[in-house]
């Protein structure tokens, strides 16, 4: 999570789903190969949903492979009314315009498959492992799950918990009119729960692409420090009623996170404050 969502469905409806899904196959070969996998298959999302879709305790399924193309058809080209193409358009249905995955300020009308359809085509259409995310998470991602030494790169918007609602901190380096900045997992977080900020980070290349957000918001708000100041308003008071109109639906979204920097950065406020008038750019 850098915003955290609720499965959308429970785990019998996910089971549901799937007895539907097999029982609308009614052209052979599919009507016989999807009613002889229907047990092991709902057993398997069944385990998805207990294990929060970890890569570490959720296998392929290399008998499968050979019949892939059928699974991800149901994703790709699910018939009018079809059971998952009810649920499919639903989870497409959201009012989300932040990305949960990165925090950015994106309208996200594709949906990601947690575990990707070309290793787990089993999970194609499954709910639990269909999340909103933005085109530039998406081309990161592509196939990848984690590797040998970490199981797991991603957070799941649908499982993962954090002891703190804000799991990234931003630091704003001096000198402060031209500063650069640097994103971390919050400082506050658990050993396991940095590794995996740190790994989510990094994977969806986050900080890099934050950096030119950043630098504008700078410059905004020097220009809206300026006008405070040549009113004679509290500059304080205003970040910080900034930062905490921000601050929902998650800490985590871009402008929180920058202001919450602001806010923590004592000689950054001091410059703000009473440092020279800024050039406006
Ligand atoms: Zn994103």
């Amino acid at each position: 999570m850098v915003m955290s969502l609720p499965l959308p469905m429970t785990a019998a409806d996910h089971l549901d789903l799937i007895d539907d899904i097999v029982a609308e196959r009614t052209q052979e070969p599919n009507k016989t190969f999807f009613n002889s996998i229907a047990d092991e298959w709902k057993q398997r999302v069944g385990d998805y949903v207990a294990h929060g879709g970890s890569p570490a305790h959720v296998p392929g399924w290399p008998a499968i492979m050979g019949k892939a193309k059928s699974f991800k058809t149901l994703y790709s080209h699910p018939a009018d009314g079809s059971a998952q193409g009810v649920v499919l358009q639903d989870l497409r249905d959201h009012d989300l315009d932040i990305c949960p995955s990165c925090g950015s300020p994106a309208v996200t009308e594709t949906l990601d498959h947690y575990l990707p359809k070309g290793k787990y085509p089993h999970f194609a259409v499954t709910p639990a492992n269909l999340t909103p995310m933005c085109d530039p998470c998406q081309r990161r991602k592509g196939e990848d799950t984690g590797d040998a030494a970490t199981p797991r790169f991603f957070i799941h918007p649908y499982f993962d918990t954090f002891s703190l609602d804000q799991i990234v901190q931003l630091t704003i380096n001096a000198p402060f009119t031209t500063p650069t900045f640097t994103l971390a997992p919050h400082p506050g977080l658990q050993v396991a729960e940095t590794q995996l900020v740190s790994t989510h980070l990094r994977a969806l290349q986050i900080a890099r692409r934050y950096i030119r957000f950043f630098r504008n918001e700078h410059r905004r708000l020097l220009r809206n420090v300026a006008k405070l100041r040549a009113k004679g308003l509290d500059v304080v008071e205003n970040i910080e009623a900034w930062q905490e109109g921000h601050a929902d639906p998650t800490p985590n979204s871009w402008q929180h996170l920058f202001y919450d920097a602001v806010m923590r950065n004592g000689p950054y406020l001091a410059h703000l404050v009473s440092g020279p008038s800024p050039i406006l750019p």
